[in-house]
C-alpha cells in the first residue's frame, strides 16, 4: 500500500467516525517551548491545557514533523527519521480509553479490501503502563488480545506529561512483530528493532503538579475532562505494509536513495556504511526541503541552525560516496516531486525552496574543502603529539571562518578517534560574543553587530540542539 493511499484510509476511517479532519500545521511551531513541530498534538496543545475552547470534540489530522534528537539514530535504527508524519486522532473530553483502543484495533486489523490496514492480529503486540490496569483489561478482555502479548511497562516509555503542570497520563503503545530475522523474541519490553513501535495512544486522565523532569512530579488528581491524542507513525506503517526492512526503503524516500545512487555511483546494499550514509542523504534532504518550504532558511541560530546542520551532513555524506559536484539541486528535485503528491505547496513554491537550498549547498562547498584540510592537519598534529582531544580553538576557527557546525567538528574529529574540547569551543563562542556586544555598545549606532544577538545554538554546542524539543516521551 502506498503512502498516500495510507494517509487517505487513516484520515477516512476517523472522519467517518464524526472526527474533523484538521490540515497540517507548518513545522515551524506557534508555540514559544518548541522549535519545530514533533507530535501531531502540538497543534492541539491550547485545547489540551484548557486555554482554548476546541470547535471540535473530535479531530484527525497526518502532522508534519521534527525530531532532531532522533538525528543519531537515522540510517542506523530502521525505524528513525529526523522528518517523518505522524497521523493522529484526538478526543477532548469525549470518548476515552476504551473507544480509543477500539478504534486503532479496528483500523489495524480491517482487512484492506473492506478499508483497513489488514494487519494480522497475532502479529500485535501491546504495551501499557505499569499501573494501568484498566488498559490492559480493555486490550484483554473487550479486544481479546490475549495476555501473554501484553507487556507493562514504567514510566520513562509510557506515561506522557508535557513537561508543565497540566495534563498527563498513561500511554499504551502498539507494536508489530516482524520476525525473527530482525532479533531475539520476547516482545517489545525486550527487542524494540523487532517489535517495532507503530502507535502510541495517550490517555490524558490526571493533572499534573509542579516538579522536576519526567517522573519527579506530584499528581493532582483526576482530570474533569479527559482527552485522547494519539501518534501513529506513517513511515513505520508503510514499511510494514511495503514488506520493506526499513522506513527508507518505503516509496517516498526509496527515490531520494534511488538519486544518490545515480548521482555517486554508490548501489543500496552494497556495503553497511554507504547504506548509512545513503539514509542520512535521504533522510536529511527530505527534511531539509520540508523545512524550507515551511519558511525555515539556514543560519546560526536556532531553526535556521537545525536546518544548516542537517542539510550540511547531508551534504558530506554524498561526498563521502563519492560526489564531486553539487548535488543538491537534483535532490531536492526528488524529494519535491514524490512529497509535493501530499503537500502541493511545495510544488508551487519549488523554485524559492530549491535557490535556499542551492545556495547553502555553494557556501558550504566553498569552504569544505579548506576547512576538511585544516581539521585533517589539526588532527594529525594532535596525535603526533600524543593528544586525543582536539583542541576548542581549532574547533572555533573551523566554524568561524569555515562554516563547520560544531556537530559537523564531533562528528569528522570521531571518525578519526579524536574527542574535541567542547568545553574550550564554547568559551571561544562566548567571548566572541561578548566582545561583539561591547563593540556595539561602544559605537553606540543604530547598526548592531548580529553576532552579539547569536542564539545559543552554537554557544551551548551540540547539547542546545536537541535541547530545545522535549524528550520523546513527552511528545504524544
Ligand atoms: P521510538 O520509541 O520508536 O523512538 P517514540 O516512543 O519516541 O518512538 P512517540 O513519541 O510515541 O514515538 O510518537 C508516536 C509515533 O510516531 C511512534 O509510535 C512512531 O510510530 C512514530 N515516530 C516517532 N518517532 C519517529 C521517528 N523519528 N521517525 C519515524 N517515526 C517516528
Ligand atoms: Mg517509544
Ligand atoms: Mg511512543
Ligand atoms: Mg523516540
Amino acid at each position: 500500500m502506498e503512502s498516500a493511499e495510507i494517509r487517505r484510509r487513516w484520515l477516512r476511517f476517523f472522519e467517518e467516525r464524526g472526527h474533523t479532519v484538521v490540515p497540517s500545521a507548518s513545522l515551524i511551531a506557534d508555540d514559544p517551548t518548541l522549535l519545530l513541530v514533533n507530535a501531531g498534538m502540538v497543534p492541539f496543545k491550547p485545547y489540551f491545557l484548557g486555554e482554548v475552547q476546541p470547535p471540535y470534540k473530535r479531530a484527525v489530522s497526518v502532522q508534519k514533523c521534527v525530531r532532531t534528537p532522533d538525528i543519531e539514530e537515522v540510517g542506523k535504527t530502521t525505524r528513525h527519521g529526523t522528518f517523518f508524519q505522524m497521523c493522529g486522532n484526538f478526543s477532548f473530553g469525549e470518548y476515552f480509553k476504551e473507544g480509543a483502543i477500539k478504534f486503532a484495533w479496528e483500523l489495524l486489523t480491517t482487512s484492506v479490501e473492506e478499508g483497513g490496514y489488514g494487519l494480522e492480529p497475532e502479529k500485535l503486540w501491546i504495551t501499557v503502563y505499569k499501573e494501568d490496569d484498566e488498559a490492559e483489561r480493555i486490550w484483554r478482555d473487550v479486544v481479546g488480545v490475549p495476555a501473554e502479548r501484553i507487556q507493562r511497562l514504567g514510566m520513562g516509555p509510557n506515561f506522557w506529561s508535557m513537561g508543565v503542570p497540566g495534563p498527563c497520563g498513561p500511554c499504551s503503545e502498539i507494536n508489530y512483530d516482524r520476525g525473527p530475522e530482525f532479533g531475539v523474541e520476547g516482545g517489545p519490553a525486550v527487542n524494540d528493532e523487532r517489535y517495532v513501535e507503530i502507535w502510541n495512544l495517550v490517555f490524558m486522565q490526571y493533572e499534573r503538579g509542579p516538579g522536576e523532569g519526567k517522573e519527579d512530579f506530584p499528581i493532582l488528581g483526576e482530570l474533569p475532562n479527559k482527552n485522547i491524542d494519539t501518534g501513529l507513525g506513517l513511515e513505520r506503517l508503510a514499511m510494514i505494509l511495503q514488506g520493506v526492512q526499513n522506513m527508507y526503503e518505503t516509496d517516498t524516500l526509496r527515490v531520494v536513495i534511488d538519486k544518490a545512487t545515480e548521482l555517486t555511483g554508490v548501489a543500496y546494499g552494497a556495503h553497511h556504511d554507504s547504506d548509512v550514509s545513503l539514509r542520512v542523504v535521504a533522510d536529511h534532504m527530505r527534511t531539509s526541503a520540508m523545512l524550507i518550504g515551511d519558511g525555515v532558511t539556514p543560519g546560526n541560530e536556532g531553526r535556521g541552525y537545525v536546518l544548516r546542520r542537517i542539510m550540511r551532513r547531508a551534504i558530506r555524506n554524498m561526498r563521502i560516496l563519492g560526489a564531486t559536484e553539487p548535488v543538491v539541486g537534483e535532490l531536492v528535485d526528488v524529494v519535491l516531486k514524490t512529497m509535493g503528491q501530499q503537500y502541493p505547496e511545495l510544488l508551487t513554491d519549488r523554485k524559492r525552496i530549491e535557490t535556499v537550498a542551492l545556495a547553502e549547498e555553494a557556501a558550504f562547498l566553498k569552504t569544505l574543502k579548506a576547512g576538511t584540510n585544516i581539521l585533517d592537519t589539526a588532527v594529525t598534529d594532535t596525535k603526533a603529539a600524543g593528544g586525543t582531544v582536539l583542541a576548542g580553538d581549532k574547533a572555533f576557527l573551523l566554524h568561524d571562518t569555515w562554516g563547520f557546525p560544531i556537530d559537523l567538528t564531533l562528528e569528522m574529529a570521531a571518525e578519526q578517534g579524536l574527542s574535541v574540547d567542547e568545553e574550550g569551543f564554547r568559551r571561544l563562542m562566548r567571548e566572541q560574543r561578548e566582545r561583539a556586544k561591547a563593540d556595539a555598545k561602544a559605537k553606540k549606532t543604530g547598526h548592531a553587530d548580529l553576532s552579539a544577538y547569536r542564539e545559543v545554538a552554537d554557544t551551548a554546542g551540540s547539547t542546545v540542539f536537541t535541547g530545545y524539543t522535549h524528550t520523546e516521551g513527552e511528545s504524544t
